[in-house]
Order: C-alpha cells, then structure tokens, then sequence
C-alpha cells in the first residue's frame, strides 16, 4: 500500500503546553486506520494540524504522490488536494431535503446560496442519487433533513463530504449517540467506503473500534503510543497503564 499521508515529527504548543510532541505516522492510499487515545491525547489538535487549522511549530505533513506540504497550504486548497473532514456533530441543512444537501455539497464553489437558485442537469441528479445510494438514504431522498434520525443526518454528511471526492476523509467519532443498527451500518459504510479512498477515524468506543477491524493508532501526550491490531494495542502495557492505571 502506497503512502498518502505522512505526518513527520510535528509538534505544537500552546502557551508552553505541548499538544502535539515529535508526532509521526503514516495513512496508506485506501486504508481505514482509527485513532484512539484518552482525553487530551491531541487527537483533535492533530485533525485541526493536518486539515491547516492549526499551524504546527514544526514537522511536515506530506501529502500524496508529489509529495507536497500541506503545511504550506491554507485550509481551502488542503480540502481541494483531498483531504475531507467530518466533524463530530452533523451539521446538515435542516430545512432542505436530502436531495438538496448532497446537491449544495456537490456544487459547493457555487456556494450553498446560489444553489437555492441552481437548476441541477442530469448529470447531477444522477450524481446525487448515486451519493444517496452509497451512503444508505436512497429511500430518503426527497425527505427534509431534519426529520431524519441522527444516524441519518450523519451519514448524509458523509454523503455531503463524498461530493467534494476526498481522497482521504478524517471522521470524528462516527458513531457517537447513534442506535445499534444505525451503528451496523456506519461500520459497514466506513469499511466499504475504505474500499476506494483512506478513511481516519478518531474514536473512543473500543467496540466501535473492534468492529471496523483495522489497524489502530493510540495517541497520548501527543506522540504514537502504539500501533498495530486492536488486540495488539490494548495488551500493551503501556497502553493499558495509560487507560486504566491513573
Ligand atoms: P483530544 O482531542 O485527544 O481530547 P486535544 O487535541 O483536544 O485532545 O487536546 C490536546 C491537549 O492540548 C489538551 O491538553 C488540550 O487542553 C490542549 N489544547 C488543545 N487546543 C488548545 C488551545 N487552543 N489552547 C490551549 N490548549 C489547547
């Protein structure tokens, strides 16, 4: 598997305080990878990092095949090389259809106000069904968003996040507040998704974790921890002291 993103020795502080410390890892080309780590681990600071919310002191952050910089980058044209977030809470538009969601997401340049006025052409509509269609809501599509259970809006905004076509998708704690099977059906989206396009997720449900079967990185104090196979970093002593020892 092929390096897309590689994070190398960056650190952080703010007011003296490291956030992030010498970080390094790497996500693959169409891996699923999450990330887990106590409160505070710098798992956020690290999403903010590599999206150019933040602006580490140092390190790299490189990206793809022309291996370029992102921290050289603002935050818009890192989204346009591909890099996607999905934060926790969904931030769908309540009053619009699902239909008219995943359209303003798809001709999102335009901005989401000149899309009450777009006459979308075929190639759209067909666009957004296939949107719908992946992500689950195909029978939902003319339904206002905000009559949708939770599990829904969020997966209409993983749809909204596939218009934009993001070769890496930073998700945070996907499965938060949702129902058993509203949760079946993020894991079995999250994998499939993985398929074709690296997926990050940033979890704290260990069982949510177990379900996506991938391979784990644990953050603390701002630095890798441990890496490997869910069972593997959670019989690492120093994963459990970290855990469970204080
Ligand atoms: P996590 O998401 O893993 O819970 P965060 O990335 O939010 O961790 O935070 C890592 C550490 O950095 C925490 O101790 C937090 O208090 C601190 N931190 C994060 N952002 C700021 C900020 N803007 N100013 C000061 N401290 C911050």
């Amino acid at each position: 598997m092929s390096t897309l993103l590689e994070v190398s020795g960056v650190s952080v502080s703010f007011d003296g305080f490291r956030a992030i410390n010498n970080l390094s890892f790497q996500i693959g080309e169409a891996e699923l990878r999450a990330i887990i780590g106590p409160n505070g681990a710098g798992k956020t600071t690290f999403m903010d990092i590599v999206t150019g919310k933040t602006r580490p002191d140092e390190g790299r952050v490189i990206w793809g095949e022309r291996s370029v910089n992102l921290l050289k980058m603002r935050e818009s044209r890192i989204a346009r090389e591909g890099l996607g977030r999905k934060f926790q809470k969904p931030t769908v538009f309540e009053d619009q259809s699902v239909h008219d969601n995943l359209l303003m997401a798809l001709k999102n340049p335009r901005g989401a106000f000149a899309c009450l006025f777009y006459r979308p052409s075929r190639a759209d509509r067909t666009r957004v069904a296939e949107l719908a269609q992946e992500v689950g809501l195909e029978d939902a599509l003319h339904r206002i968003s905000g009559e949708l259970s939770h599990g829904q809006k969020q997966w209409l905004e993983i749809g909204m996040l596939l218009a934009q076509e993001p070769r890496l998708m930073l998700v945070d704690e996907p499965a938060a507040g949702m129902t058993l099977a509203e949760r079946e059906h993020t894991t079995e989206l999250l994998v499939n998704l993985a398929k074709t396009r690296a997926v990050v997720v940033v979890e704290h449900d260990m069982e949510f974790v177990r379900r996506l079967g991938c391979k784990v990185t644990v953050l603390h104090e701002g630095s890798v921890l441990a890496e490997g196979s869910l069972d593997h970093v959670t019989h690492d002593p120093r994963v459990i002291e970290v855990y469970l020892g204080r």
